[in-house]
């Protein structure tokens, strides 16, 4: 582990110049995934600032009817809120199908985001990772890819986002709100926060070096059903080989309303409103839900191991809104 120096910030200001003052510093909280990454040498930062003790831990009703999530309300609270359970359940069944009790009493919601891909050759240093190492190569590519994406890849990574929560937020319009130092306040969509691969998969998102999540904003529940669906290796604390978070309303007969997003597929939770505009006005029916799920992995493609994905993707997504209409699978 290289030595690192840590601050505990008293206030968000403080944090704020605490990161302008040191470059190359990261913020860290629950520290689930940043501790195990330093203890591998894959993280190095100079610098912590714990922003653990900061004001951030409420959930409040936003006035548009929409809920605002405080950055460090940890993943065990969010699932648990009442507001969450009565207005998103989707985004409680996703907390809740990830990790582990434990990890969930100290993850984090910005944390969660923000965290980093799986892949086995990441984790570890002997192996090529562009991710890791810029310009090494990409050992998953040509090698164990059993867990790896088939959606928005590229030549120079092929890994997927681990997070449960994000896919449920993707599904529900979330937007990240963040603050630099200079006191600007920003919203982005999770579509504008991450970043695909390309020729950098190193840079996974757009935060500006400093710039501190703050909260996560809901816009008001989707009308009709929710509901998050995961597929893994083991009943807990396994990541999803493929997830489906999916809202759908049905007005005389008909679909008025439909957002999907997907996990275990992508470099990002993945979300396809082409594919949700074939929802709308159609009667639902198992061949409706085919012929949505045949597109959404129409540009999909396998690296050998993970080929199955592809299948198991569109059987879920099928199961999944058959399950919302009423005709559980
Ligand atoms: Fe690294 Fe991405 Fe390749 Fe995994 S898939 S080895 S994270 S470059």
């Amino acid at each position: 582990m290289m030595p690192f120096d840590y601050l505990r910030a008293g206030n968000e200001a403080e944090a704020l110049q605490a990161a302008a003052d040191r470059p190359g510093a990261r913020f860290i909280a629950g520290g689930t995934n940043l501790l195990d990454l330093m203890k591998l040498g894959v993280e190095r930062p100079p610098h912590l600032i714990d922003i653990g003790g900061l004001d951030m831990r409420a959930v409040t009703k936003a006035p548009d009817g929409g809920l605002r999530i405080g950055a460090l309300v940890t993943n065990a609270e969010l699932a648990a809120h009442p507001l969450v359970r009565e207005r998103y359940p989707l985004l409680s069944q996703a907390l809740l199908a990830g990790a582990s009790g434990q990890l969930r009493n100290k993850a984090t919601t910005a944390g969660n985001l923000l965290q980093r891909t799986r892949c086995y050759y990441f984790y570890d240093p002997a192996s090529p990772c562009n991710k890791r190492e810029p310009g090494t190569g990409c050992a998953a590519i040509g090698g164990v890819n059993r867990i790896m994406a088939i959606l928005g890849t590229s030549a120079h990574c092929i890994a997927t986002h681990p997070s449960d929560m994000a896919v449920a937020m993707r599904a529900l319009d979330a937007q990240v709100e963040t603050r630099r130092q200079d006191g600007q306040v920003e919203l982005r969509t999770l579509d504008e926060l991450y970043r695909l691969p390309g020729e950098t998969p190193h840079i996974e998102h757009t935060l500006a070096m400093g710039e501190l999540i703050t909260a996560v904003v809901l816009p008001p529940p989707p009308k009709g059903r929710q509901r998050y669906r995961k597929v893994r290796d083991r009943a807990s604390y396994a990541f999803a080989l493929v997830s489906v978070a999916a809202t759908l309303a049905v007005e005389d007969g008909r679909i008025a309303q439909a957002a999907m997003a997907f996990g275990g597929v992508a470099p990002m939770p993945w979300r396809d409103r082409a594919a949700e505009a074939l929802l709308i006005d159609q009667p639902p029916s198992q061949a409706l839900f085919d012929r949505v799920a045949e597109a959404v992995t129409s540009e999909a493609q396998g690296h050998g191991g993970n080929d199955f994905k592809i299948t198991l993707l569109r059987r879920t997504l099928a199961a999944c809104l058959m399950d919302l209409t009423g005709n559980a699978q």
